[in-house]
């Protein structure tokens, strides 16, 4: 009897949920896209899910545009302002002008441009200050930009809370990650922007965990440059084309060191003098991926005449309550949390850790959760605000409890790791 009350229980306080859930002024944006039978999908932070527009635009741009259109769509089917207005679909979801954003290659190439650019700008300094979370090719790809430019250039790391007192009169630009990608933790954008200019320093900000996930303001952080991906929460599909934003006040003194013809300001000059364009699409280099910005347009159609702070408030409600049913749901089941505990300093993800959670987020996956695991112990969850629900959340922890009251990560099948993990 106490068991059929316990569930009873359970069925209402899940109710609950779902009725709130019907109250968020975006519940309807959900709709818009495809998720599989029976998957609860909590990783949209890595790749998000595909909206059936988008596959009607792909079939479009390939049968009628490029199929019978032929060259001709460069013009008639407007293929060659496609960054121009990709961008200007992002600019709101990061606080910039249309004009200061461009959308072409990926993040790790923007952010080769963006940080050769701060560094010519900052010929007497010798320093790319960066944390030790930061992505790998965040830093890797620093290291390459110190090689190559003029001067004696390096890479310093220090740990996320030194960065503040690491700026100096030897920092040329301090080049951060607003969502740490594994923890979720969220730097102070505004603050550390201040303190770098304060330092002579340009900021440079990666926005690849943040953009449709939090509120980012560059204008408001006074942001110099920064780059982010668009086939995470922006749900461009992979491999979809990354942006760049280059603040207005720096056009035609920040320079693209790929100066490709596509950032010529009239590219169809054919012109051996390098006269770059005089807003962020300076920072194109060649030909626009035509087929991948068609798709990413259509994915960011969803994004117009949102409630862009409550969709951020959303995603706080979604990792806090997770948070807070994980710790009644699997009390003692092997699990740490790993993000910040306050909402207001972390992003839309939760990490927990877990011994063997290579073996748990398989097992979870077999059973439609979908997260991520990052070696050697995360259990990574992303809450895209977009489209998950208190409910979702609620069944996820649900199954997750089943998964390791039961041990059914024990089994056999789960032992080997997938190559992308
Ligand atoms: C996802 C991500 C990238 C991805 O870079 P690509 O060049 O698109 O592979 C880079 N940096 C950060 C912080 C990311 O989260």
């Amino acid at each position: 009897m106490d068991g059929d009350r316990i569930a009873r229980d359970r069925l209402a306080a899940r109710e609950r949920l779902a009725r709130e859930d019907a109250e968020e002024p975006h519940s309807s944006a959900r709709e818009r896209f495809h998720f599989p039978r029976g998957v609860i999908y909590l990783d949209g932070n890595s790749l998000g899910p595909l909206q059936p527009a988008v596959a009607a635009r792909l079939a479009r741009t390939v049968g009628g545009e490029w199929g019978d259109g032929l060259i001709r769509s460069w013009n008639e089917a407007g293929w060659v302002d496609l960054p121009a207005r990709v961008a200007a679909r992002i600019a709101p979801l990061i606080g910039a002008e249309p004009t200061e954003v461009t959308v072409a290659d990926t993040t790790s190439t923007n952010l080769f441009k963006a940080l050769g650019a701060a560094l010519e700008a900052r010929p007497d300094r010798s320093v790319i200050l960066t944390d030790s979370r930061n992505f790998p090719t965040d830093v890797t790809i620093a290291d390459g930009v110190a090689r190559f430019a003029a001067g004696d250039r390096r890479v310093r790391v220090v740990e996320p809370e030194e960065v503040e007192d690491a700026l100096g009169p030897d920092v040329a630009v301090l080049a951060l990650t607003h969502v740490d990608y594994r923890s979720g933790l969220l730097h102070d954008a505004g603050r550390l922007t201040a303190a770098a200019h304060d330092h002579g320093a340009l900021a440079v900000w990666d926005l690849s965990h943040s953009a449709g996930a939090v509120r980012v303001d560059l204008h408001d952080w006074d942001a110099d440059l920064a780059v982010g991906c668009t086939y995470k929460y922006l749900n461009g599909g992979p491999g979809s084309p990354a942006y760049v934003f280059v603040a207005s006040r720096h056009n035609g003194v920040l320079r693209n060191p790929i100066q490709g013809w596509f950032g010529h300001g009239d590219p169809f000059r054919f012109s051996f003098e390098h006269r770059p364009a005089p807003d962020a699409s300076a920072f194109l280099t060649g030909t626009p991926t035509i087929l991948a910005l068609a798709g990413l347009d259509t994915a960011l159609e969803v994004w117009e005449d949102l409630d862009l702070d409550a969709l951020w408030d959303h995603a706080r409600t979604l990792t806090s309550l997770f948070i807070d049913l994980v710790e009644q749901r699997c009390d003692g089941l092997g699990l740490e949390l790993r993000s910040p505990r306050r909402a207001s300093q972390r992003g839309a993800q939760v990490s927990l850790s877990h011994p063997r959670a290579g073996a748990v987020m398989r097992t979870l996956i077999d059973r439609g959760v979908i997260g991520d695991h990052r070696p050697p112990d995360l259990l990574r969850f992303g809450f895209a605000p977009l489209y998950i629900r208190r409910v979702d959340v609620h069944d996820a922890v649900e199954i997750l409890r089943e998964v390791l009251a039961d041990r059914v990560y024990e089994q056999e099948r789960y032992a080997s790791p997938n190559r992308v993990p």
